[in-house]
């Protein structure tokens, strides 16, 4: 059975539509991130799954149940938030506990699921302690065992992890996606981040404007994005609108002042009129010179950035127009630097073809 259903849901706010007719089915045991820039209606989302918000159209299904009348209480959902919301006056076993006691669970149970609680997120030794004496990571695994404790059937985090710093957000993504894995429950987790929901995620949701964008694994949108949006958000493109002319394409901007034709794969036909797509690391750069008579061009180095396992490149292309390349950095005994020409070249079933409808 799907653990969560969210069926043709729409909000308002005054005038502004924050939300319109998003519909996602998340099954049992799915790690599912909703994904997309700030204002694209995620937490609006998680605040109508979690009934802290009403839709004014659809319904949310929790465990085959219409919950979309119930208040949060009702509703057996777990919920992190950014800040943590640690109680600062309780310590870490009463913080814990707090959702039980509310619910009237019985002493020796409290005990029981607190204990539990705090082995699942590793800090069984610190139930004494007081908020304020925990690192930003140990309070915020405190909050995810306080959302444990009450064996909701779902957990949901609204950026949980982006009030810690770089490092720490890493470990604690690990921790997170092995934990759910452990625990085994369905979770629903808003950020803005794609590394984060690429990395901790089953299944993602892009939301932008309102709109869900697309659903798939993290690979197929990264592989096979629906439309442009979703393309420069997951992952980064370079784009080449195309017009096709006896069976080859011809970019209809910058690239074609560099004289190469595109060439696509067999299995990617396109529109006469299309949107082409090649991501920055599937470019190989050579400064050792080349010639192409398709999907390559001269060019030269403009902006050089060093990413630890990989260079960021952006090259200007004759035509006027910019690539990035995204070479690994073991391939250089030394550096690319601004203005060195350089040649660059990737394969036809590397080009990443969408929908003619999708090209304008
Ligand atoms: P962020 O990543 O910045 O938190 P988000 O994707 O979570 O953004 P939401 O908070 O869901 O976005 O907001 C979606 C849209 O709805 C925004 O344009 C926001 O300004 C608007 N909005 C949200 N809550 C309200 C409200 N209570 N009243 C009016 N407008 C609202």
């Amino acid at each position: 059975m799907s653990s969560v259903v969210i069926d043709g849901v729409a909000r308002q706010f005054d005038n502004h539509r924050a939300l319109n007719d998003v519909s996602i089915t998340i099954e049992q045991g799915e790690f599912f991130s909703l994904l997309g820039p700030s204002g694209c209606g995620k937490t609006t989302l998680l605040n109508i799954i979690a009934g802290f918000l009403s839709p004014n159209k659809g319904r949310v299904l929790i465990g085959g149940k219409d919950v979309t009348a119930l208040p949060p209480y009702q509703r057996h959902i777990g919920m992190v938030f950014q800040n943590y919301a640690l109680f600062p006056h309780l310590s870490v076993a009463d913080n814990v506990a707090f959702g039980l006691k509310v619910r009237k669970v019985t002493r020796n149970e409290q005990q029981r699921r607190v204990t539990e609680a705090l082995k699942q997120v590793r800090l069984e030794g610190l139930a004494q302690r007081m908020p304020h004496q925990l690192s930003g990571g140990q309070q915020q695994r405190v909050a995810i065992a306080r959302a444990l404790a009450i064996e909701p059937q779902v957990l949901l985090l609204d950026e949980p992890l982006s009030n810690l710093d770089a490092r720490l957000r890493k470990e604690m993504q690990d921790e997170l996606r092995a934990l759910q894995q452990r625990v085994g429950i369905t979770t629903v987790l808003v950020t803005h981040d794609q590394e984060e929901a690429l990395t901790l995620s089953d299944r993602i949701g892009i939301l932008g404007q309102g709109e869900l964008q697309q659903t798939g694994a993290p690979a197929a949108l990264y592989r096979q994005p629906a439309n442009r949006f979703v393309a420069e958000f997951v992952g980064q493109a370079n784009l080449f609108h195309v017009s096709a002319q006896n069976g080859r394409y011809q970019a209809r901007d910058h690239f074609v002042a560099a004289g190469a034709a595109l060439q696509l794969s067999a299995a990617q036909p396109a529109g006469a009129s299309s949107l082409l797509i090649v991501r920055p690391e599937r470019v190989q750069f050579s400064t050792e010179p080349q010639q192409f008579a398709s999907n390559g061009s001269v060019a030269s180095v403009k902006e050089v950035s060093f990413a630890g396992a990989t260079l960021r490149l952006v090259c200007q292309l004759p035509g006027g127009g910019e690539i990035r390349v995204q070479p690994a950095e073991a391939h250089f005994s030394q550096l690319p630097a601004p203005g060195d020409r350089c040649y660059l070249h990737w394969q036809a079933a590397d080009v990443i073809v969408l929908p003619a409808q999708e090209s304008v």
